[in-house]
């Protein structure tokens, strides 16, 4: 503690930052600790086409179950996983698991276009990304189009000479190639150009005000229209309404996730849906 050290001596923290410090060292040791208890679980979101109604594949995000806490989102716990390094562990676990995953539906006669999975920029730039996905994949026998790697748009474009690279390994191993939160950060058209992806996601900020704001509306068509121009897929995330889902027709925006259909759930939950056993049908509460 700072109080006390009066005159000469060093204050290496304000008191409040050392709240932080300590809040992110707390988190860090019970972060270890979950991670050797097997804390973590997936959920699993729909993803929609458009055109068919047909549920093309899921999307993977990641929950920690703590013991007193209940569910935790990941937006509490990725970024320190991310600056501690755990991240390492953590994302080969879900990438794993969500391989295993994909195997066991097709075993049960349940065949999905794709499971998509998030790779944060330090996965992303550290871990020979290909080379870690191909022994998931290995070991879990699942066939490499049937994954999908989701990494947002600025953790590629942080380094984007190194990521060009990266991502012609994953695509040279055959796996799908989506940019996420796509118009949010800062992209290098010349770079998109060259990016050997497969999949633009529309960040769901623009989706959102969709409907309120012409300019997210203008925005929302071009992103389609320039993934469509560049031969990619388009899909809308964070589509909450129904009239969300019928303005993203006109374009031709090819999937759409949200709550409008369903929000990410436990497997047990989602199975049916995918089955067929029950029929996923959009909400009409939201308007
Ligand atoms: P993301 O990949 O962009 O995932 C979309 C987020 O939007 C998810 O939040 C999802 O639950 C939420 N969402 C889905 N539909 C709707 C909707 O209709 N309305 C709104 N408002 N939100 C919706 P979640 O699960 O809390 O994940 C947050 C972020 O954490 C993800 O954003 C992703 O960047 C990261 N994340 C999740 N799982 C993993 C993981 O396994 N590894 C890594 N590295 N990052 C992950
Ligand atoms: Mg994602
Ligand atoms: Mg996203
Ligand atoms: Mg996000």
């Amino acid at each position: 503690q700072a109080k006390g050290q009066g005159g000469g001596t060093h204050r290496f923290f304000l008191p409040n930052m050392n709240d932080r410090a300590l809040e992110r060292l707390e988190l860090e040791q019970s972060l270890r600790l979950a991670i050797e208890r097997q804390e973590f679980r997936l959920h699993y979101q729909p993803r929609i086409d458009l055109e068919s109604g047909r549920i093309t594949g899921v999307e993977a995000l990641v929950r920690w179950q703590h013991p007193d806490l209940g569910t935790i989102h990941p937006d509490e716990f990725i970024p320190v996983a991310e600056e501690t390094g755990l991240i390492d562990g953590l994302g080969a676990w879900v990438l794993g698991e969500a391989c295993r995953q994909a195997v066991e539906w097709r075993e049960q006669g349940i065949v999905l276009d794709s499971v998509a999975v998030n790779f944060s920029a330090r996965q992303f730039r550290r871990q020979r990304p290909a080379e870690v996905v191909r022994r998931a994949l290995e070991k879990a026998g699942l066939e490499p189009g049937r994954l999908e790697i989701e990494i947002t748009e600025s953790a590629v474009m942080q380094d984007a000479g190194v990521a060009l690279e990266s991502l012609a390994e994953l695509r040279a191993l055959g796996v799908q190639v989506a940019i996420d939160d796509f118009g949010t950060g800062y992209s290098s058209l010349a770079y998109l150009k060259r990016f050997p992806i497969t999949k633009l996601k529309i960040d769901k900020t623009f989706i959102r005000t969709l409907l309120i704001d012409p300019k997210d509306a203008a925005i929302t068509e071009a992103i389609v229209a320039m993934a469509h121009s560049l031969g990619l897929r388009a899909c809308a995330e964070g589509v909450e309404t129904r009239k969300q889902l019928e303005f993203l027709r006109a374009p031709g925006c090819d999937e759409v996730q949200g709550y409008v259909f369903s929000p990410p759930l436990p497997v047990e939950q989602v199975t049916p849906y995918l089955s067929g056993e029950r029929a996923l049908i959009p909400d009409t509460t939201g308007g």
